[in-house]
């Protein structure tokens, strides 16, 4: 059924807890977790617990979700005092832009500068 956990996806297994994670917010639809490899001096991933490909089919399906993950972004944003100097939310949908794990999440990236338009 749509939005339920899949046995061979990552993300699902953090939001379950059987694959460890650096969780630095969480809510009932969300969680918000430091990216293993990150790409700036801030990168957390922000994630809905309920399993959806990629951004548009949670949109499509969730909406009230997919505002809890944006205003989370934010509020990382704000925790990690990037909120003033500017931060970049992203989500890469389809492997040809990047996209390696397919269950939707929010990049939130900020730190340092971001160069537009991103490569
Ligand atoms: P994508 O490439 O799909 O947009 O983003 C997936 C992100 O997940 C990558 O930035 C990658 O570094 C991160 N990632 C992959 N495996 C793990 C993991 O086991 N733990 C954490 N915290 N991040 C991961
Ligand atoms: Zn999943």
């Amino acid at each position: 059924m749509a939005g339920e956990p899949q046995a061979d996806c990552l993300f699902c297994k953090i939001v379950s807890g059987e694959v460890p994670a650096t969780v630095v917010r969480a809510t009932d639809t969300t969680v918000a977790f430091r990216d293993i490899n990150p790409q700036a001096p801030t990168h957390v991933l922000v994630i809905p617990k309920a399993h959806y490909p990629d951004a548009a089919s949670l949109a499509a399906a969730e909406p009230r979700i997919t505002a809890d993950v944006l205003r989370e972004a934010g509020a990382v944003a704000a925790d990690e005092k990037i909120d003033e100097t500017g931060y970049r939310v992203v989500f890469n949908t389809g492997s040809g832009a990047g996209q390696t794990v397919f269950h939707a999440h929010a990049h939130v990236l900020g730190g340092r500068g971001l160069n537009w338009p991103p490569g």
